[in-house]
């Protein structure tokens, strides 16, 4: 067996002082660089500015609408029960549709529990949650206001994010005029 020798550093090597010098130099460097042309600095002056996000983000959830308006979701608790952070809550009402079973009187998100996994989407079998709206900044002055109701999921129009919901998938319609039989 060759038993390789480490060679032993010089001191200047050990002390580290022209490693440390070439480093302040280099960061030196830059710092009046970005001073003399502040325009090419790869900065992004949040919140004023806001970069654009690619399509795949997830960004905060929203509720599918039907064409009454009324939310696509019917309380099967699919996506609930698979948020590894448990932060979706759903109260189940009768829905007087004859044609589904139960629609959400609530439908509350912990935003501040959600870890953005994008489970409850795959999960949902009527495409009736997404999280392609492009905000992904959670911030607010109490806790209670990053809990988002149902009224708010649903603030919006079905084709307002669609440039943005990637990849599409198919809907399985098990209720309305579109239903399998
Ligand atoms: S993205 Fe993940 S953590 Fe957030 S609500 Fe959906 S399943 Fe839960
Ligand atoms: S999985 Fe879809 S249909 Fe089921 S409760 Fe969640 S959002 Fe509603």
């Amino acid at each position: 067996m060759r038993v390789v020798q480490r060679p032993k550093p010089k001191l200047m090597q050990s002390l580290y002082f022209i490693d440390i010098f070439k480093g302040l130099m280099l960061t030196l460097r830059h710092v009046i660089r970005n001073i003399l042309n502040p325009d090419q600095m790869m900065v992004v002056y949040f919140p004023e500015q806001k970069k654009e996000l690619p399509p795949p983000t997830r960004g905060r959830h929203r509720l599918m609408k039907r064409e009454d308006g009324s939310p696509r979701c019917t309380a099967c608790m699919l996506c609930a029960t698979v948020c590894p952070a448990e932060c979706i809550h759903i109260l189940a009402g009768e829905s007087t549709d004859t044609a589904i079973e139960k629609y959400p009187e609530r439908f509350d998100i912990d935003m501040l529990r959600c870890v953005y996994c994008g489970f409850c989407v795959e999960a949902c079998p009527l495409d009736a949650i997404r999280m392609d709206v492009p905000e992904v900044t959670v911030a607010n002055y109490s806790r209670e206001k990053l809990v988002y109701h149902k009224e708010f999921l649903l603030n919006h129009h079905n084709e307002d994010y669609v440039k943005n919901y990637n990849p599409p998938r198919p809907v399985i319609e098990t209720h309305g005029p579109l239903a399998r039989p």
